[in-house]
């Protein structure tokens, strides 16, 4: 049997998003940042962050595989599945994560971004799982502490299930 223990409601997402939101705006709203994004977890936030973001701003979108499936933790192996498209050389970065766990991926995706030369590059992340780091990672804006237990909702899933949950769930029990 499955169960979902309750960790944020969406009302307290929506306000970790709406306080991103201002540090993010006060140290780039004339910088015309490049949003960068993590797919598939990242794509709930960052259509909140940039809507709360209010500001001129462009997305982008790269996909990695980790070859962790199910409740399996990233085996360190990363995968570039979708590369960028656009051009960094020269912009101001930030990279949009869901969740950082291990580090793994986050530490991946700076090292990409770093040799494409853009002027600079941060970091916002919605939840840290931060007893869990295996790689330490900077992470510039940081939206709310999560316990080291498997997390589903706000575009989070387990096996592609439980994406649309407006809240965030701890998944206990054997699947
Ligand atoms: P890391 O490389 O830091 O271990 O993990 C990064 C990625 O693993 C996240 O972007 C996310 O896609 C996935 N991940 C890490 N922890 C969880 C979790 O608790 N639940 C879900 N659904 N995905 C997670
Ligand atoms: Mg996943």
């Amino acid at each position: 049997m499955t169960t979902l223990e309750p960790i944020y409601t969406s009302d307290d997402i929506n306000a970790a998003v709406a306080r991103l939101a201002r540090e993010v705006r006060r140290d780039y709203r004339d910088k015309n940042p490049i949003l960068v994004g993590v797919l598939k977890g990242c794509f709930v936030f960052m259509a909140d962050l940039v809507r709360a973001l209010d500001m001129p701003l462009e997305t982008e979108f790269m996909a990695l595989s980790s070859y962790g499936r199910g409740r399996a933790k990233t085996s360190g192996q990363v995968r570039v599945v979708h590369g960028l498209r656009a051009s960094v050389r020269g912009r101001h970065v930030l990279v949009v994560e869901d969740i950082v766990d291990t580090g793994v991926t986050l530490n991946f995706t700076l090292e990409y971004l770093s040799r494409r030369k853009p002027a600079s590059v941060r970091v916002c992340a919605l939840f840290d799982k931060s007893a869990a780091r295996r790689v330490p990672v900077p992470v510039d804006y940081l939206g709310l502490a999560v316990p080291d237990c498997f997390l589903v909702g706000y575009g989070l899933d387990y096996d592609e299930r439980f994406r649309y949950l407006s809240g965030i769930y701890c998944l206990k029990g054997d699947g």
